[in-house]
C-alpha cells in the first residue's frame, strides 16, 4: 500500500496548489491503493470522497507542498475512520469477565494468554477459563500458555457445556480471589448457527463487562463479513486484530471499524506472549501510510520551537549559567513537539528500530516533579543541592533518592559537556583571531 500511496502522492509534489485535476487523479489512486490493501470498496470510496472535499478547500501554505498537505489530510481521515481516539478495554465487576469470540484459528487462545499476561502485569489477578469443548488440544494449549505466563487455567475436560463451564469458572474465580476472568471459547472454521447460538448463550449467562471479537487481519474482506455476522448476534464491545506481524495489509482495520462501528482495542503482532499492543488509530494510520514523515517532524519542531528561547539558552550555555530553570524549559519544548512515540515514528527507519522499545510518554514526569520541588534558589544555583536537600527533593516529588541522584548526575554531565564545548569554541575563536 505504501508504495502505491507514495506514488499517488508524489504526482502531487512539485505542484503549487492542490487543484481540482490533480486532486481527482490522486484521490483515485489513493482509493485504488486502499482497495488493494483490503479496504472494503464502499469504505474506501467514502474516505476518499472525504479526503477530496477536505483537500479541495485547502490553501497550500507556503511551507508545505501540496503533496505534504495531502499526506496530512489522508492521515487525518484514516485516523478518524479508525475511531480517532484510543479506546480502552472495560474491566468492571467482581470478578470482571472478558468473553472472547471469533472463528477458529483467528488467534483467540493466543490472545487469551496475552491478555492474561497484560492484566497480570497491570497488577490484577486473572483466571483463564477454557470453554473450547470441541478440541481437547485447545484446553492443553491454554494450559501451556497459562503455565508460561504464570496464570491459572480453569477447565472441565469432561463437561461439554460451555455455559456451565464459564459459570463455574466465574464462581471459582470469586472463591479464589481472581479479579478478572478471561473466557476462551470455541470457534468453527466458518460461521455456523450452532456456534453462534452457543456463544450467545454464554454471553447471556455470564454478562461480561467486555466481549471481544478476535479476527485474523490476514483474511481481508472475509474479516469484515465475519465481524458483521458476529456483531449482529453478539453486539460485541471491541475488536482484536491479530497477525498484524505478517504480510497483513491493515486494510481490515479500516473496514471493520467503519462497517461494524465498534472500536479496535488490541492488535496482536506475533505468536509470543509479549506481542500485544493497544490499538492507536493514529499509529495505525501511520502504518497504513507506511512512511516516515520527516517533513512534518521538522515542521512541527519549527512551529513549536521558540527561536528567542533558543538564543537565550545559547547565551546562558556560553556563560556556563545553564541551570534547572533552563533544563525544565528544554523539557517543555520537547514535550510541546508532541508525543515521543509519534515523533520517533516520523523518522524513517526509526519506527522499525524502535518497535520493540517501550518509549514512555511519561518518562519526563519524575524529572519534572523533582525540578518543581526545588526552591527558586536551588534551581538557579544547582550546586546548593547537597545530600539533605536531595532527600527533601525525593520526598517532595514522590520519587526516591536514586532518581534525584541520577538527575543531578545527568545535569552535571550536561553542564560539564557544555563547559567543554565552550572551551573548544573559545580556543578555536582565539586561534582564528591570531591567524
Ligand atoms: P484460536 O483457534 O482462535 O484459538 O486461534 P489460536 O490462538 O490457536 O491461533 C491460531 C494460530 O495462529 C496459532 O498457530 C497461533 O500461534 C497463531 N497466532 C495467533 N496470533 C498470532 C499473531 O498475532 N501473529 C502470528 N504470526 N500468529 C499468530
Ligand atoms: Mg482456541
Amino acid at each position: 500500500l505504501s508504495t502505491k500511496l507514495d506514488r499517488a502522492i508524489k504526482t502531487l509534489k512539485g505542484q503549487g496548489s492542490i487543484s481540482e485535476i490533480n486532486v481527482a487523479s490522486t484521490v483515485k489512486e489513493i482509493r485504488r491503493a486502499l482497495v488493494d490493501a483490503d479496504v472494503n470498496y464502499k469504505v474506501a470510496k467514502e474516505v476518499t470522497d472525504k479526503i477530496k472535499d477536505e483537500a479541495m478547500g485547502r490553501e497550500v501554505l507556503t511551507a508545505v507542498s501540496p503533496g505534504q498537505l495531502m499526506v496530512k489530510i489522508v492521515y487525518d481521515e484514516l485516523t478518524e475512520l479508525m475511531g480517532g481516539e484510543k479506546q480502552d478495554i472495560v474491566i468492571k465487576g467482581d470478578p470482571a469477565v472478558v468473553l472472547l469470540s471469533g472463528l477458529q484459528g483467528s488467534g483467540k487462545t493466543t490472545f487469551a494468554g496475552k491478555l492474561a499476561a497484560f492484566i497480570k502485569k497491570s497488577g490484577r489477578n486473572p483466571l483463564l477459563v477454557a470453554c473450547d469443548v470441541y478440541r481437547p488440544a485447545a484446553i492443553d494449549q491454554l494450559k501451556v500458555l497459562g503455565e508460561q505466563i504464570g496464570v491459572e487455567v480453569y477447565s472441565e475436560p469432561e463437561n461439554k457445556n460451555p455455559v456451565e463451564i464459564s459459570q463455574n469458572g466465574i464462581a471459582y474465580a470469586k472463591k479464589n480471589g481472581k479479579k478478572v476472568v478471561i473466557i476462551d471459547t470455541a470457534g468453527r472454521l466458518a460461521v455456523d448457527e450452532q456456534m453462534m447460538r452457543e456463544i450467545e448463550q454464554v454471553k447471556r449467562a455470564i454478562n461480561p463487562s467486555e466481549t471481544l471479537f478476535v479476527v485474523d487481519s490476514m483474511t481481508g474482506q472475509d474479516a469484515v463479513n465475519t465481524a458483521k455476522t458476529f456483531n449482529d448476534r453478539l453486539n460485541f464491545d471491541g475488536v482484536v486484530l491479530t497477525k498484524l506481524d505478517g504480510d497483513s495489509r491493515g486494510g481490515a482495520a479500516l473496514s471493520i471499524r467503519a462497517v461494524v462501528e465498534k472500536p479496535i482495542k488490541f492488535i496482536s503482532t506475533g505468536e509470543k506472549m509479549e506481542a500485544l499492543d493497544l490499538f492507536y488509530p493514529d499509529r495505525m494510520a501511520q502504518r497504513i501510510l507506511g512512511m516516515g514523515d520527516v517533513i512534518s517532524l521538522v515542521e512541527r519542531a519549527q512551529q513549536q520551537f521558540d527561536e528567542d528561547e533558543a538564543k537565550r539558552i545559547n547565551a546562558k550555555i556560553r556563560k556556563n549559567q545553564f541551570d534547572f530553570n533552563d533544563f525544565l524549559g528544554q523539557l517543555e519544548q520537547i514535550k510541546k513537539m508532541g508525543n515521543l512515540k509519534d515523533l520517533v515514528g516520523m523518522i524513517p527507519g526509526a519506527a522499525k528500530m524502535m518497535k520493540d522499545v517501550e518509549i514512555d510518554d511519561d518518562a519526563f514526569k519524575p524529572v519534572e516533579s523533582i525540578i518543581k520541588s526545588m526552591t527558586k534558589q536551588e534551581r538557579s544555583q544547582p550546586d546548593l543541592i547537597n545530600a539533605s536537600r536531595r532527600r527533601r527533593l525525593a520526598a517532595g516529588s514522590g520519587t526516591d533518592i536514586q532518581q534525584v541522584n541520577a538527575l543531578m548526575k545527568q545535569f552535571e554531565d550536561m553542564r560539564k559537556m557544555m563547559r567543554q564545548m565552550n572551551k573548544m569554541s573559545q580556543t578555536k575563536g582565539g586561534m582564528a583571531q591570531m591567524a
